[in-house]
C-alpha cells in the first residue's frame, strides 16, 4: 500500500497579482456588484491612502485610519459601528498585518466581504485566523468570515516599504513556512508552498532588503503569500504560541519578534524533527547541522534586531513567557518542559548565535 494519506482543505478566495494590480480593484468590486467600500488605511501610511482613494472613485463612503498592532477590541468595535452606520457593503484594507486584520476582525462582525491589499509580506491575508487584543491578552480565532473574498498583491506598493520593515517582515514569512511545515496536520499539498516559499526567500529576501528592486520585492511578496496559505491551511505550533505570548504579554512588535526567535526555536526542535529540518535545510541550501546558523545569519543580515532585548524586553518578562508557554501547554512537536524553554528564550533574549 502507498504510504501518502492526509485530508486538507483548501481555503477559497481570489488572487489578483502584478506590477500595477491595484487598478484591478474597481472592477473586481464591480464584479461583485460591491458599491460602497470602507477604506482601512493606517494614519501612519498617507502614501497608501492617496492612491487607494484613487482607486476607488465613487465606491467609496468610508475611510478610517485609526489602525494599532494587535487589533484592541475597542479599535475593531468602533470600526464595525461606523462600517453599519456608512452603510458600507465590502471592507477594503491595504496595508501590513495590523491593518488586515483589523479588517478581519470587521468583516467578521458585521458579516461583510473583506478585500485585502497587504504591504508587507505578513501573510495574514491569505488566513482565516484573526486576533484580538483585550489589555494584555491577544486572543486569536478561526472564522471563514475573516478570509478575504479577493487579494490584489501589487509588489509596486512594496517598493516603498523602509528596509528596517522588509527584513523582518520577510523573516516572518519564513516562519509561516517553517512553521506549516511541523504543524500538527501538515499534509504534502502545504508542504510544497511552504518548502517554495522558504526557498524564494532564502534566494531573494536579502536583494530585497538591500535595493528597492521591484523583481526582488515582488518574489518575497509571492513567498509571503505561499507562506500564508501555507499557514492558514495547517494552523500554527510552538513558534507563533511563543511569539504570540510575547505580543500579547509584553506588546512586542510582530515581524521583529517572529525574525528574532525562529532560529533559537529551529535549534530547540532540531532533536525532535530531523527530517522537516533537513527539508527546509536543502531550500535554504545550508547543511540541516547549521540550518538554525543559517536562520540566525540572514536574519541579521536583514536587519534584524539583536536579541529580544534589542526590543524593549525586559529578563523577568522572558522567564514570565516561559512559565505561560509551560502553563498553556502549547502545541508541540518536542515537548515543552521549563528548563529548556526558559534556556531557549534566554538565548532568544541574548540574540548571539543559537547554542
Ligand atoms: P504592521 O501592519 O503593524 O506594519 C508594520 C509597519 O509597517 C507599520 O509601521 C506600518 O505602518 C508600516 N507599513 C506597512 N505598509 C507600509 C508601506 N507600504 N510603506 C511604508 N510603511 C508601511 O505589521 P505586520 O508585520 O505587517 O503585521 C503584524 C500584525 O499582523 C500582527 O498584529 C499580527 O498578529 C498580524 N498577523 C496576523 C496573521 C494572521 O494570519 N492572522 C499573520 C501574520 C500577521
Amino acid at each position: 500500500p502507498s504510504p501518502i494519506a492526509f485530508t486538507r482543505t483548501t481555503l477559497p478566495g481570489r488572487i489578483v497579482f502584478g506590477d500595477g494590480a491595484l487598478a484591478q480593484l474597481a472592477p473586481e468590486l464591480d464584479g461583485g456588484s460591491l458599491r460602497r467600500a470602507m477604506l482601512i488605511v493606517s494614519a501612519r501610511q498617507p502614501k497608501l491612502a492617496v492612491p487607494g482613494r484613487s482607486a476607488l472613485g465613487h465606491r467609496m463612503a468610508l475611510e478610517w485610519n485609526e489602525v494599532r498592532q494587535h487589533v484592541p477590541r475597542d479599535l475593531a468595535e468602533r470600526a464595525t459601528v461606523a462600517a453599519s452606520t456608512a452603510d458600507t457593503d465590502v471592507i477594503i484594507a491595504i496595508g501590513g498585518g495590523s491593518t488586515v486584520g483589523l479588517g478581519k476582525a470587521v468583516a467578521v462582525s458585521t458579516g461583510l466581504p473583506l478585500v485585502a491589499v497587504p504591504t508587507t509580506y505578513a501573510g495574514s491575508e491569505m488566513t482565516p485566523i484573526y486576533g484580538l487584543t483585550s489589555g494584555t491578552v491577544k486572543k486569536t480565532a478561526r472564522d471563514p468570515a475573516a478570509l478575504p473574498k479577493i487579494v490584489v498583491y501589487d509588489p509596486r506598493l512594496l517598493t516603498a516599504l523602509p528596509a528596517s520593515i522588509v527584513g523582518p517582515s520577510g523573516m516572518n514569512a519564513l516562519a509561516h513556512c517553517a512553521e506549516a511545515l511541523w504543524a500538527t496536520n501538515h499534509d504534502p499539498i502545504t508542504d510544497a508552498l511552504a518548502l517554495d516559499g522558504a526557498g524564494r526567500l532564502q534566494s531573494f529576501l536579502r536583494r530585497a532588503y538591500t535595493t528597492t528592486d521591484l523583481a526582488a520585492r515582488g518574489e518575497v511578496l509571492l513567498a509571503a503569500c505561499l507562506a500564508g496559505i501555507a499557514l492558514g491551511t495547517v494552523g500554527t505550533s510552538v513558534h507563533h504560541a511563543l511569539c504570540h505570548l510575547f505580543g500579547g504579554m509584553c506588546d512586542a512588535p510582530h515581524a521583529e519578534t517572529h525574525a528574532i526567535v525562529l532560529p533559537y526555536v529551529i535549534r530547540y526542535l532540531e532533536p525532535a524533527i530531523p527530517d522537516t529540518i533537513a527539508r527546509v535545510a536543502e531550500v535554504m541550501k545550508c547543511d540541516p547541522t547549521t540550518l538554525a546558523d543559517n536562520v540566525w545569519s540572514l536574519a541579521r543580515s536583514v536587519g534584524t534586531p539583536t536579541g529580544l532585548r534589542a526590543i524593549g524586553i525586559t529578563r523577568d518578562q522572558i522567564d514570565a513567557v516561559a512559565e505561560a508557554a509551560v502553563a498553556e501547554n502549547l502545541v508541540s512537536p518536542r515537548p515543552l518542559d521549563l528548563r529548556p524553554i526558559r534556556s531557549l528564550l534566554r538565548d532568544a533574549w541574548n540574540g548571539e548565535l543559537p547554542q
